[in-house]
């Protein structure tokens, strides 16, 4: 079986292939073994390694394999390998653009909006996008909320914050945090009379369908209402692993809706944006929010204007079903809300 489409290729059993552990640990992290599945031009490898030692990488052996092309325009490697763009910066950018270390009254827990709170849980990504606007804590504070001492602030905190209705459960990458862990912080703001609706902020559906498992959807539906927000960029990412992943969930009797980030040259493109978003619908899907990229500090190079975001909507509005447009819409420091850009 020819797992990586790109031009070198590696041969592994399906049982493993499927198994979201195995995905785990064959995570690749490494130049050198970026470079025995892909190969590169000399100019490319330079300068993944130069960015690597400031913004690590990671990409799911399933995730590389999307690629169509090795080469930093294809869709997903620009997703997923470090690009010189990233060591520059610009006026109006910031390592914490919405000062979420400030907002944070307790550890793990980030306030910004009223009546919602976002936990950071675990920094595990097994991709890591390198628009994250959350790239500053990667190999830090994405962890704070899973661990017990913290939780148990947090859900003081709650007790004591009755206007606060919501909670994301965010990370990072929240479902990869053990069943039993994920269990557990679940079922203690479950037990908080105050919460009515838990979501759970993941890109896994994209990045590590394999983890998806029916035991997990099975856990995960006894804690509802939960709303499962997946984080779709590109139509490559609508794999059958993929849909099979968010089929279960829906089954499940969760409700979905996806996230997309507008990127320069991944998804700037009337034509990718109406697939991907009338898919996700197809898969029962709502596209939620097309997100103006966030000013993190290294990510100018996946922004653009917010007039050409403005004009793929309106395009998209013309030709598709309103149900599979989502509301285009960009984070500001000290606003009460995200702000439409439509
Ligand atoms: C985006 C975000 C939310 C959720 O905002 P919605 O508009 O309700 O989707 C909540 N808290 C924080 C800190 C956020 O960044
Ligand atoms: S999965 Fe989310 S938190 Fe993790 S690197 Fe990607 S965008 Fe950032």
């Amino acid at each position: 079986m020819i797992n990586l489409r790109s031009n070198k290729t590696v041969r592994v059993a399906q049982a493993d292939w499927d198994d979201w552990r195995w995905q785990q640990r064959h995570s690749i992290t490494d130049l050198q073994e970026l470079q025995r599945r892909l190969t590169m031009p000399v100019a490319t490898v330079a300068e993944i390694e130069k960015v690597n030692t400031r913004y690590p990488f990671s990409v799911s052996p399933y995730y590389l394999s999307l690629a169509r092309q090795p080469s930093l325009t294809d869709p997903i490697l620009r997703q997923c390998l470090p690009a010189a763009g990233e060591l520059q910066s610009f006026p109006g950018e910031s390592a914490d653009p919405f000062a979420e270390l400030k907002k944070s009254p307790v550890p793990g827990l980030i306030r910004r909006y009223r009546d919602r709170a976002l936990l950071t849980t675990n920094g595990l990504c097994p991709v890591l996008c390198r628009h994250c606007f959350r790239k500053r804590g990667w190999k830090y504070h994405l962890t704070d909320a899973a661990h017990p001492a913290n939780l148990e602030r947090i859900i003081t905190y709650l007790n004591k914050t009755p206007e606060i209705r919501e909670v994301l459960v965010s990370g990072g990458e929240p479902l990869m945090l053990e069943d039993e862990i994920l269990a557990r912080l679940l079922s203690r703001l479950r037990r908080v009379p105050s919460i009515e609706v838990i979501r759970i902020a993941t890109r896994l559906p994209a990045t590590l369908p394999q983890r998806i498992t029916p035991e997990l959807v099975r856990m995960i539906a006894t804690y509802g209402p939960i709303w499962i927000v997946a984080h779709f960029n590109h139509p490559l990412e609508l794999t059958d692993a993929g849909i099979q992943a968010c089929n279960q969930i829906v089954e499940a009797g969760i409700p979905m809706v996806s996230q997309t980030v507008l990127l320069q040259s991944v998804n700037d493109n009337e034509a990718v944006l109406r697939q991907l978003f009338t898919r996700l619908l197809s898969m029962r899907i709502k596209p939620y929010y097309l997100f103006h990229c966030d000013p993190a500090t290294g990510t100018m190079h996946f922004r653009v204007t917010p007039e050409r975001g403005r004009k793929l909507i309106r395009k998209l509005r013309a030709t598709t079903s309103g149900l599979a447009i989502p509301t285009y819409a960009a984070d500001r420091l000290d606003a009460p809300s995200k702000i439409p850009l439509g």
